[in-house]
């Protein structure tokens, strides 16, 4: 069997290839199909947007492909930036680094710790319709200043509390052990072994 990863973030995938490497499924990349698709994220949910991703690119390849939608949710801003974290910055070729600075600046004042989760939902779809779901979530909280290189997103801002090390300062199996990703992909797996039988 053949599985689309419905994701261009080389981070993601990264992740989801190593946490799947031990399934007789080749994994492939849209890069590597040469399908380049920009899917709307207009949902209203993680779910919503994993599945609107994963439906489009099923549809597109004409294989099961697998989407993941997360975020960081932080607690002192409500859950910003939430469903937005890809685009949360005041310009639009904001960076990595831009949207972790943005985040800082919004929190300056506020009082630590600031709690924080990151949340993962995944969705497997076919393009014949039949779709699956998964969740995780990870807690943490977001420090002031950045630790680490592993990792991308806001991974050197967000430390774990009882590993006392952020995201970025983990090898990926580390983060590939207690991850939003990892957690939701692992409880995919049941039904990622079903449908490849
Ligand atoms: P989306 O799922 O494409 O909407 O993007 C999710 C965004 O959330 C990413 O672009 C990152 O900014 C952030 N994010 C999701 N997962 C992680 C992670 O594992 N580490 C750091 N940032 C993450």
């Amino acid at each position: 069997m053949k599985l689309l990863l419905a994701t261009n973030n080389h981070g993601k995938q990264k992740e989801i290839r190593a946490l799947l490497g031990d399934l007789d499924i080749g994994l492939i990349t849209p890069g590597e199909i040469g399908l380049a698709l920009a899917v709307t994220e207009d949902g209203a949910t993680y779910r919503e947007n994993a599945t609107l991703k994963a439906r489009a690119f099923a549809q597109a390849s004409g294989i099961w492909s697998l989407a993941d939608d997360s975020g960081l949710e932080v607690e002192a801003l409500d859950g910003a930036p939430g469903l937005h974290s890809a685009r949360y910055a005041p310009s639009p070729n904001a960076t990595d680094a831009d949207r972790r600075g943005f985040l800082l600046r919004n929190l300056a004042g506020i009082p630590r710790p600031w709690g924080a989760r990151f949340r993962c939902v995944v969705a497997l779809a076919h393009p014949g319709g039949e779709i699956h779901h998964a969740a995780g979530i990870c807690p943490g909280e977001i420090i002031p200043q950045e630790r680490g290189e592993g990792g991308f997103g806001y991974d050197p801002i967000f430390l774990l509390s009882p590993q006392k090390r952020t995201m970025a300062e983990l090898t990926m199996p580390e983060k590939n052990q207690l991850s939003h990703r990892a957690r939701a992909i692992i409880a995919l797996r049941p039904a990622l072994l079903e449908v490849c039988e």
